[in-house]
């Protein structure tokens, strides 16, 4: 048993929005341009500092994820349309930028 959070599911909630509805029956649904923007890998976020590198306006408000592969149990791959494919989000961290009210109230 281990307390990581971990999905039930993951789907296409409509052309803007994935949502994924977590073990523990929460359900999180995340407008994709917002989940681009949490990219945390090395070209989006410096490594030593935390410092954010993406700018939010390079990121078109249309993007989409191309392909979301799973990355062994813990985390998922994201490929997207603006030609970005180094995101990988472990379910740590999606869980902990869940937008609903509950969580972003904590
Ligand atoms: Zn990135
Ligand atoms: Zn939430």
């Amino acid at each position: 048993m281990s307390d990581e959070p971990a999905p039930a599911s993951m789907r296409q909630a409509g052309p803007r929005d994935l949502e994924i509805v977590w073990q523990d029956g929460h359900v999180s649904v995340y407008p994709v341009a917002y989940l681009r923007r949490a990219c945390r890998c090395a070209s989006c976020v410096d490594e030593w500092t935390g410092a954010q590198i993406l700018k939010a306006e390079q990121v078109p408000e249309d993007v989409r994820p191309v392909r979301i592969d799973p990355v062994g149990r813990y985390a998922v791959h994201f490929t997207w349309s603006d030609g970005h494919t180094s995101g990988i989000y472990s379910f740590d961290h999606l869980r902990a930028i869940c937008p609903c009210a509950e969580c972003a109230g904590r």
